[in-house]
């Protein structure tokens, strides 16, 4: 029962991804609340969903999976940030998301500080005030850690700007979620690091612990978590806003002094180069531009046809379209290859992928050096 909510939510967010470009009417809608009564009106606000893609990609994607649910921790976040996307945007805030279905920020075979960075990229692109990055914990075993908290950014002189939006977030998140609160953490995390754009990494629950986990599978879970982080990040803005507004345009001016060249940006949307590259190879597996997974063998063969040219080069993957999900299966000499197929099938908006692609260990990522979460003692 409750995988069969998840697919459906699973296929419908696919089927939404595809209908994008497709001529609607537009839906009715009531009259809107005027600008001026809206609490957000004014905040430019990022809205992450962490990690992305767990499910196909070979590349580093991280995030944790539900005890018993076995849910994916990107797929979670997703539902969570979604509501809370729609939120913000309801309080007159213009929001900015990092990704709207379940897949990487950063092109597949990208490392993982540059799957993390593409998160920042977008955030500084768009000058947002300040985001919130959507995650949910684990403590491997430790079943019964519990509780909520929010990362802030470390090795700051005045750090209030930046405690304060974790602190309101956690705080409003007491009673929401599983309790207890727990202490924030004043943490060297890459989205709180790398950049001086006030966030907060939030952290609502332990999907290691079975009673959470079964708790995230209510469908109307995620809602009710995102009202919480909105309403924190609600205060915050109220709180904070004329130091929110100065601090963006003094970070705005330094950006601007040290302009960073698009084509080397790890953000799939905002690197021209790599879209270039990633058209050239749709257009060599999808001539007709209407992907349909059905076709999915043919797109493959299409693809070898135009860069697989060399003789030596083993290529024999086969692709299939099974229960909603695009099969991959097969080998490759190069994994440029691999990474090239899911990168065109991830624009082509075909996201739902069981990839069992092989390619020479010796092109393996190298783990990690870090777990990304230290789960704090269970109190
Ligand atoms: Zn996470």
């Amino acid at each position: 029962m409750r995988s069969l909510r998840f697919l459906t939510f699973l296929t419908a967010s696919f089927i939404l991804f595809v209908a994008v470009g497709s001529s609607q009417p537009p839906a009715a809608t009531q009259a809107p609340m005027p600008e001026s009564d809206k609490p957000l009106a004014g905040a430019i606000i990022g809205s992450d969903a962490g990690h992305g893609g767990q499910s196909y990609s070979r590349s580093y994607t991280a995030g944790t999976r539900g005890v018993d649910s076995r849910m994916y921790e990107s797929d979670l976040n997703l539902l969570c940030e979604t509501e809370l996307a729609k939120l913000l945007e309801e309080g007159g805030a213009k929001v900015i998301r990092t990704r709207t279905v379940d897949q990487r920020v950063s092109p597949e075979g990208s490392s993982n500080k540059q799957e993390l960075h593409a998160r920042l990229e977008i955030f500084e692109d768009a000058n947002v005030h300040f985001f919130i990055s959507v995650h949910h914990n684990a403590a491997p075993g430790a079943p019964t850690a519990t509780g909520h908290t929010a990362i802030f950014k470390k090795d700051v002189k005045d750090d209030r700007i930046y405690k304060a939006l974790a602190e309101d977030i956690n705080n409003a998140l007491l009673g929401v979620v599983p309790g207890p609160k727990r202490e924030l953490i004043k943490g060297d995390y890459h989205l709180t690091r790398e950049t001086d754009i006030p966030g907060t990494i939030v952290e609502s629950g332990f999907m290691t612990n079975p009673e959470y986990d079964k708790l995230t599978q209510d469908p109307d879970y995620p809602r009710k978590e995102a009202e919480a982080i909105y309403k924190g990040a609600l205060k915050y803005w109220k709180d904070n806003k004329a130091e929110l507004i100065k601090l963006r345009e003094e970070l705005i001016a330094k950006r601007a002094a040290n302009p960073v060249d698009p084509n080397t940006l790890a953000a799939i949307q905002l690197n021209p180069k790599y879209k270039g590259e990633v058209a050239a190879i749709v257009a060599a597996m999808d001539p007709d531009k209407k992907p349909d997974p059905a076709k999915i063998d043919a797109y493959i063969q299409n693809y070898k046809k135009a860069y697989v040219k060399s003789e030596a080069d083993k290529f024999t993957v086969a692709g299939s379209f099974v229960n909603g999900k695009v099969v991959l299966n097969g080998e490759v000499a190069n994994r440029q290859q691999h990474n090239d197929i899911i990168n065109g099938l991830i624009a082509m908006g075909l996201n739902r992928i069981s990839n069992n692609i092989k390619f020479p260990e010796a092109q393996k990522d190298k783990p990690a050096p870090t777990p990304e979460w230290k789960a704090t003692p269970a109190p």
